[in-house]
């Protein structure tokens, strides 16, 4: 892959990295230890009554699957950084082949080629 591409790409993940970080800091914390896990905060709402308790019970709930989402795109787009930088990247994780330019435009973090995705 030509350089000029890959550093296309390299800006667009890392913008894309920003984004999903600040996404996740705005219910979730980073664990100190690790970098990689993010833990959401449990909501608290105004008032104590026992509603309050199942919305924030729900809320949290709906947090945590928008944790887990973020977290893995996050994985992924770190993946593909580190494959940048090995050399290795736009090459898909299943059968090998180059994944397309058009394909890697519109998702930088693309494992697979779209042969191997249907
Ligand atoms: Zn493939």
């Amino acid at each position: 892959m030509e350089k000029e591409f890959l550093k296309k790409i390299q800006e667009s993940l890392e913008q894309r990295k920003e984004t999903i970080r600040k996404e996740l800091g705005g219910f979730a914390n980073e664990s100190p230890e690790t970098k990689k896990d993010w833990n959401a905060r449990y909501p608290q709402f105004e008032g104590s009554g026992l509603e309050d308790e199942a919305d924030e019970v729900e809320e949290y709930e709906s947090l945590l699957s928008i944790e887990k989402t973020l977290e893995k795109k996050l994985k992924d787009i770190d993946a593909a950084l580190e494959k940048i930088q090995k050399n290795s990247y736009g090459l898909c994780e299943k059968c090998g082949k180059e994944i397309s330019k058009e394909r890697l435009e519109v998702c930088p973090e693309a494992k697979w080629c779209s042969d191997c995705i249907q």
